[in-house]
């Protein structure tokens, strides 16, 4: 139920029952009602509501994992998204779960990436950070994020794994921005030095229909309304 979209870059066959489940929870948010200014905010909250599509996505992933013949030895999560979805595939496969955070929420002592441009955020680049010893010589990693974008924060986990002296056996993430181009700028970092590295988005954007956008139509109140507003409007 695999389809190979380019050279170690995988997604979901379109017929698969998954990918269908997944677009039907799917909401995105254009940006008069989300965080970021991007076209298309994808709400991982959508994800995580329906619990059915979550343990989906779990009995997939873990299945995945669990029957390669050289299973991973630890699942690496992307602040703060990787969050909800990687603790739920280590702890069926008893394997531990670590937090790649920037360098100011991480405790001990941190190994960090080069600082990326995200051009989906902040524009200031930033670096993440694992701490030292959470992954050793010989670990083979499974990288987990909610959206694989330009692929700036996927790249960061590459590298903190081979400064780790680890193998990263796969990237995941739900959705995987095609157009973006993320894959390739992991691909074709460092001389090609990540390029084997296999790629895996359950979907891609094009589960991102209009049938899916969140927005209310027609709302010209505030976003965000506060306690006592809330309060008096109950
Ligand atoms: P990037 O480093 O550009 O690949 O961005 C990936 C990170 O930004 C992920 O951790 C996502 O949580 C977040 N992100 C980027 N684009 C979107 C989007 N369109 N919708 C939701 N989250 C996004
Ligand atoms: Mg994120």
């Amino acid at each position: 139920s695999l389809e190979e979209v380019a050279p170690n870059f995988f997604t979901l066959s379109p017929d698969s029952p998954l990918r269908e489940r997944i677009q039907r929870a799917y909401r995105w948010y254009s940006p008069r009602f989300s965080p970021c200014d991007v076209p298309r905010f994808a709400d991982v909250g959508s994800i995580t509501e329906d619990w059915s599509v979550m343990r989906g996505i779990r009995d997939f992933l873990v299945a995945r994992y669990r029957n390669l013949p050289e299973p991973p030895t630890h699942i690496l999560g992307f602040d703060a998204r990787g969050f909800l979805l990687g603790p739920m595939i280590s702890v069926e496969l008893g394997v531990p779960f670590v937090l790649m955070r920037k360098a100011g929420k991480n405790p001990g002592i941190l190994i960090e990436s080069e600082p990326y441009e995200k051009e989906y955020k902040e524009k200031k680049a930033e670096a993440m950070t694992i701490r030292r010893g959470s992954i050793g010589k010989g670990s083979r990693v499974v990288l987990v994020d909610d959206v694989l974008a330009t692929g700036g924060t996927a790249l960061s986990g590459l590298q903190l794994v081979e400064a780790s002296g680890a193998t990263t056996i796969e990237f995941v993430a739900i959705l995987g921005i095609k157009s973006l181009k993320g894959v390739q700028l992991s691909h074709s970092y460092g001389n090609g030095r990540f390029s084997k590295i296999p790629f895996f988005a359950l979907v891609d954007e094009s589960v991102l229909t209009e049938a899916n956008c969140g927005d209310t139509a027609g709302y010209n109140g505030a976003r965000i309304i506060g306690y006592r507003e809330a309060l008096s409007r109950i």
